[in-house]
């Protein structure tokens, strides 16, 4: 049976107390209560604690941290990391908006993803990001068309593809030569020799992002030295680089697994980058968000076949995908602990018309009972982001708790939202 402690180190603010669980000082119990299942509840501490390790860690290198907006895009959770000081790691218009919204300067907003559209780059250089990590000879082109004509200038660095694997799952594997992000060292070093072509857009830093929940520095520090490499041949030839943006990609503690902290990761990086000049830039999204969420849910039936027994809940695949995606492991806790009880080996399934709709297999837990609530752990980062309306299941709420105090930072969808903008 996996562990179901954590990591030595405090990995989050969820815990419990005469076997109610807690959200830093709010009983999960006493939040569902108020606003139903299934329902997102972070915590305010948790996320705040995950970015200050990072920038404790950090803090003799001054990077910019960009928190990346896809892992948990709710404003409750930009305002509370911009607040701290973050930048954020944008992918999308959409995401863009909700960085203004969160009140994030734009000097501290950077953009990235192989398919930006016109509208995305003019919306972007309104809001003068920092830069955009382009992947591609003809996006630069784009951007510095669009620039032109707006008659601005905008810096952009080079996301480089350094084919490195990072012994992670594959959907999350990005800076393989075969995978479609970045740009290989043969042609950025051309684009860069050739830099002084871009009037408008100024190429001026370089971009790494190799993949996600990379729990071992060795992949990184492989890719960084690359691409320093690169850097100094660069410089050699009296290329300037600005800004060197590390990307994201520092795992979380899921289960077993014992991915280094902050401290560690800082330890194997920050002796490379000594003595240079170059604004460094990280974009952590799943190392700030995953730990600092669960996402509760009731159980409906337990049904018992010749071979199994499932708890069948009220969240779905279209809640948190992870599990039918990636095959993740998630811990699954009870919000009220009834010690008496045997513990039994279930799969905990949501309502889906999918075999994949599950979010554990053969899970050894405390009995369940129709009207029981678990927790589902670690579902801070790529959870509600991913949620969609699928089987036309409203999307569940989120919840921030901070302290004693918790609101809804997202209400629950309706069956109106459901159909909203549709014409029969
Ligand atoms: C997704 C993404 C990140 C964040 O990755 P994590 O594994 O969540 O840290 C950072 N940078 C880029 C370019 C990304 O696409």
């Amino acid at each position: 049976m996996p562990r179901t402690d954590f990591h030595e180190e405090k990995m989050h603010d969820f815990y419990y107390k005469k076997g109610e669980l807690y959200c830093e000082k709010v009983r999960v119990a006493k939040i569902l209560k108020k606003t139903g299942t299934p329902a997102y509840i972070y915590s305010y501490k948790t996320f705040t604690e995950h970015l200050a390790k990072l920038q404790k860690a950090f803090r003799a290198a001054k990077p910019l941290i960009c928190y990346s907006v896809k892992a948990n895009s709710n404003l409750a959770v930009l305002r509370a990391l911009v607040g701290k000081g973050a930048g954020l790691d944008i992918v999308s218009g959409g995401e863009l908006f909700r960085a203004k919204k969160a009140k994030c300067q734009g000097k501290k907003i950077v953009y990235a993803g192989v398919g930006k559209t016109p509208e995305e780059i003019r919306e972007a250089i309104r809001a003068r990001i920092l830069l955009f990590n382009v992947e591609s000879m003809p996006e630069l082109e784009q951007i510095n068309a669009i620039a032109k004509k707006m008659r601005k200038k905008v810096n952009v660095s080079l996301r480089i593809n350094p084919n490195v694997d990072p012994h992670t799952h594959e959907y999350i594997t990005t800076g393989k030569a075969e995978t479609k992000f970045g740009i290989d060292f043969e042609k950025a070093r051309e684009i860069f020799k050739d830099a002084r072509r871009f009037t408008n857009a100024l190429v001026s830093g370089v971009h790494v992002h190799i993949g996600s929940q990379i729990e071992n520095g060795d992949p990184f520090v492989e890719a960084f030295r690359k691409i320093l490499e690169f850097i100094d041949e660069l410089q050699a030839d009296g290329i300037k680089i600005r800004f060197l943006n590390l990307g994201g990609g520092l795992g979380a503690i899921y289960s077993d697994e014992n991915p280094q902290t902050a401290e560690e990761f800082a330890g194997k990086i920050l002796p490379l980058f000594k003595r240079r000049k170059f604004q460094l830039i990280f974009e952590p999204g799943r190392f700030i968000a995953a730990n600092s969420g669960i996402l509760a849910t009731k159980v409906l039936y337990v049904k018992e076949t010749d071979v199994k027994k499932f708890a069948i809940v009220d969240a779905g695949m279209n809640d948190f995908i992870r599990p039918a995606f990636y095959n993740a492991f998630h811990h699954i806790w009870p919000v009220v602990k009834n010690e008496k009880a045997p513990q039994w080996i279930y799969d905990v399934v949501g309502p889906i018309c999918e075999s994949g709709d599950f979010f554990a297999k053969d899970r050894e837990i405390l009995a369940v009972k129709p009207g029981d609530y678990l927790a589902i752990m670690t579902t801070g980062a790529y959870g509600f982001t991913m949620a969609s309306n699928y089987n036309s299941r409203p999307r569940a709420c989120e919840v921030m708790v901070r302290g004693g105090t918790f609101k809804i930072a997202r209400k629950r969808e309706t069956y109106q939202d459901l159909v909203r903008g549709e014409r029969s």
